[in-house]
């Protein structure tokens, strides 16, 4: 169903590229038009929620505060087309589309209360695609695969046949290096406090999905393993940052009430941020 056309491969095969050096890299051009095609399919077929849900609204203004906060280095000239979108599905999962389109299911949305733990994942996914992590992998995945057919074509002389159907769950099923993970991580956090949400959202994120380890971990968290590390990494970094970092915000009340989540009762209030809030 979610298959990558093997036009991306007779293009990285065929064209020799002018505008990057990498032939086996997908071109800016090519990773928005996979994001757009793939995102049509999603409209599609997948239950969104309603562009005047509260949830939808409040995930927009979210994402469109860290888009306005992206460093201008890594915006210039580029043609990303960011787009937020809710699938109304109860899992604990999230992502980013090359190129623009990023995704959250109402069943990790619903279980946050603030708008700090949705920045954090809207930050983390945004940098994969300002940093075209998923090109990245996925030239790097066309190398090795292309490493092995030379070395099976030298066994078997030219007993093999390239498998182009293989390469059709490579938008999902790549994942990204641990390299892209952390990057992710970090340059999120920048984009966040520029953006004016409190990087223990993230932290939280990565701690409520280390939680869910039991009984099945969800998507999410297999395609971001290390969940606990990583939150010790950002917590460790707040204690270490020495930014005034805002004051973290709840999340908008009918936000939450559309998504049947409750706010903290007294005594269990969203505690302060350590420095500024
Ligand atoms: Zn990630």
């Amino acid at each position: 169903m979610r298959r990558l056309t093997p036009w991306m491969l007779a293009t990285a095969l065929v064209a020799p590229s002018v505008a990057h050096a990498d032939p086996f890299r997908p071109s800016m051009a090519d990773q928005v038009k996979l994001g757009q095609d793939e995102a049509a399919k999603i409209a599609r077929t997948e239950p969104l929620l309603k562009d005047n849900d509260p949830r939808v609204i409040e995930l927009r203004a979210i994402g469109d505060r860290l888009v306005a906060n992206i460093p201008p280095a890594l915006m210039r000239d580029k043609p990303w087309k960011f787009q937020f979108n809710i699938i109304d599905k109860n899992e604990i999962n999230a992502f980013a589309l090359p190129g623009g389109p990023i995704y959250f299911y109402s069943g990790l949305l619903n279980k946050m209360k603030t708008k700090d733990e949705v920045a954090g994942v809207l930050g983390h996914e945004i940098v994969h695609i300002v940093n075209q992590h998923w090109a990245s992998q996925y030239a790097d995945n066309m190398k090795r695969r292309m490493g092995l057919l030379i070395v099976l074509n030298i066994i078997r002389a030219g007993d093999t046949v390239f498998d182009i159907a293989s390469v059709g769950d490579a938008l999902y099923s790549l994942g990204y290096s641990r390299r892209h993970e952390e990057e992710s991580d970090r340059i999120g956090y920048d984009i966040m406090v520029a953006a004016g949400y409190n990087p223990v959202g993230m932290a939280e994120t990565f701690e409520l999905l280390a939680s869910q380890g039991n009984g099945g971990a969800p998507e999410f968290l297999r395609t971001h393993p290390d969940s606990k590390r990583r939150a010790d990494n950002i917590r460790k970094r707040i204690a270490e940052d020495s930014r005034r970092l805002p004051a973290r915000q709840a999340r908008d009340a009918r936000a939450l009430a559309a998504g049947g989540t409750t706010l903290p009762k007294d005594g269990e209030r969203i505690p302060p941020a350590r420095r500024g809030g």
